[in-house]
């Protein structure tokens, strides 16, 4: 079984900027910075998956949904806190991957990436729960992938939300829902 960590949009616009998730987000920064260091360190395939924007672009469909968030080249698209620094460490083992969707599956070349590597199971971590980590794990499904959410290390601002992704995960995504750490296989 050869397995990826995908860590989704834990920057600073999501987590404290532009579209905070707020505290349920900065409160998962060790857990996530935790274990983006020990896949790392594993030697296991981490990829960084994010969110890309470009300023008053009217093509996205974003742009009439949400307030800018993630543009290009500015501090709110830096990974937050704790996070940054392990990229800082590991930046050699780490893939960094700009997604301009919520699925990090959307438009970029992270199903390529994972086949050619023989990954089987994936691992999500990120913000937010019920929008990009979710969009991101309906399209794992679909393409046949194994899936692990780490409950201690996804979060949202919406606490209904968060709840419902949770159980939708589980109940119809097949998902192993888990708050163990990347030593329980
Ligand atoms: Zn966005």
């Amino acid at each position: 079984m050869k397995r990826a960590l995908i860590v989704i949009d834990y920057t600073v616009d999501f987590v404290v900027g532009k579209l905070p998730c707020g505290e349920s987000a900065v409160a998962i920064e060790a857990r996530i910075a935790e274990l983006t260091e020990a896949f790392a360190l594993a030697g296991d395939e981490v990829v960084m998956a994010v969110d890309l924007h470009h300023e008053q672009d009217p093509y996205h469909p974003e742009s009439a949904l949400f307030p800018p968030h993630n543009i290009e080249g500015t501090a709110g698209r830096e990974l937050y806190g704790k996070l940054n620094d392990v990229y800082d460490r590991h930046k050699d083992r780490i893939y960094w991957m700009d997604k301009t969707r919520y699925s990090a599956f959307c438009g970029t070349d992270l199903e390529l990436r994972l086949r050619a590597r023989g990954i089987t199971d994936i691992h999500l971590v990120g913000v937010c729960t019920d929008i990009c980590v979710l969009h991101t794990a309906v399209d794992a499904y679909n393409k046949g992938f194994r899936q692990t959410i780490h409950v201690d290390a996804v979060a949202s601002f919406n606490a209904a939300g968060h709840e419902w992704a949770l159980s939708h995960f589980k109940e119809t995504l097949g998902v192993n829902v888990t708050g163990l750490g990347v030593t329980e296989k």
